[in-house]
């Protein structure tokens, strides 16, 4: 059994065209880059290649096209160990997330899905089982994420960004959901028929997530850490704050994502929640000394 797969991630793949330039065009503008790189990203990529990299035997289900973005867009899995077998290729293009960064490294984005659209339910269920902590995100279509859901045999690590409606039901089989503070506030909007976003503090959002019915929340902060929630039979959430570590962030791209991948390696491994979050923000840590997502997370685990 020691192939047995700890971690599978259905999600996201795409190619990153990003430009750098002095500063961004305005409508109707052009204005002329300096240089641009090509480089794998999609936050399902993103998080199989964490969690491989943090020691989980991970399996990535997703889908690319027929182009030569394919490769570039699966490169660095293939490179880690990241089962691959059942990745679609479809006749069309692969995604391609082109990103506008200036000077100051504002920033804006533009995704086209491609081939990651095609995973809807049908796609999913094709697949067959879901061996291991399943990883998802909110970058394949609903319908997919719910055939995923339906398909898992371990716990569901569920990072619903970007944040796309998903039934009542299917957000509360997370164990733990794992957010940014934005899409927590987003999430408990949609699960309390709310228009307006809560300002209450990070904790009182986790436990109010808990209120309705999940039953670990993991909400990143970024500089700051971590909060994880974790609720309780009484129904009161034991909240645990981790604060970050120490180091000189040069570029966060992708640290949400490392956070998410390593997380759920260390669940596999069968660490608590609160030991899997301490690894996954020492972990992410890394990667935010270092440029480019992907590209920064650690091939190395000696320094944690
Ligand atoms: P992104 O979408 O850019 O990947 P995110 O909003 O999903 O980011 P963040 O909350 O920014 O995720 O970061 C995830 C984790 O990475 C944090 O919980 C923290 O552990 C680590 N981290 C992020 N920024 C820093 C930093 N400046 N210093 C140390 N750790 C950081």
């Amino acid at each position: 059994m020691a192939s047995t797969t700890q971690v599978t991630i259905v999600g996201s793949s795409n190619v990153d065209i990003t430009a750098l330039m002095n500063r961004l065009p305005g409508p109707g503008e052009t204005v002329l880059a300096d240089s641009y790189r090509l480089t794998p990203g999609g936050k399902g990529a993103n998080q199989a290649l964490a969690a491989a990299l943090a020691g989980a035997r991970t399996e990535f289900i997703g889908a690319v096209g027929n182009d030569p973005h394919a490769e570039i867009a699966l490169g660095q899995l293939a490179e880690a160990g990241v089962a691959l077998d059942r990745v679609k290729h479809i006749e069309g293009a692969t995604g391609v997330a082109i990103i506008s960064v200036d000077a100051k490294a504002e920033n804006s984005i533009a995704v086209i899905s491609g081939a990651n659209s095609s995973m809807e339910a049908a796609a999913v269920t094709a697949a067959g089982a879901l061996e291991g902590v399943l990883v998802l995100q909110g970058e394949i279509p609903e319908s997919g994420i719910r055939a995923a859901i339906d398909a898992a045999t371990g716990p569901i690590v569920l990072n619903l960004a970007p944040v796309i409606d998903l039934d009542r039901d299917y957000l509360c089989r997370a164990n733990p959901l794992v957010v940014n503070e934005h899409e927590a506030a987003l999430i408990l909007a949609q699960l309390e028929g709310s228009k307006e976003l809560s300002t209450d503090p990070e904790p009182v959002i986790a436990q109010r997530l808990c209120d309705e019915g999940i039953a670990s929340v993991v909400i990143t902060l970024g500089g700051e850490g971590a909060l994880v929630a974790v609720r309780g039979t009484d129904g009161a959430a034991e909240i645990t704050t981790l604060p970050a570590v120490k180091v000189t962030a040069v570029d966060t791209t992708g640290a949400g994502d490392a956070f998410t991948g390593a997380l759920a390696a260390r669940l596999a491994a069968g660490e608590t929640l609160i030991e899997a979050a301490g690894f996954a923000g020492r972990f992410a840590a890394l990667t935010v000394q270092e440029h480019g997502a992907q590209a920064s997370y650690p091939r190395s685990l000696n320094n944690l």
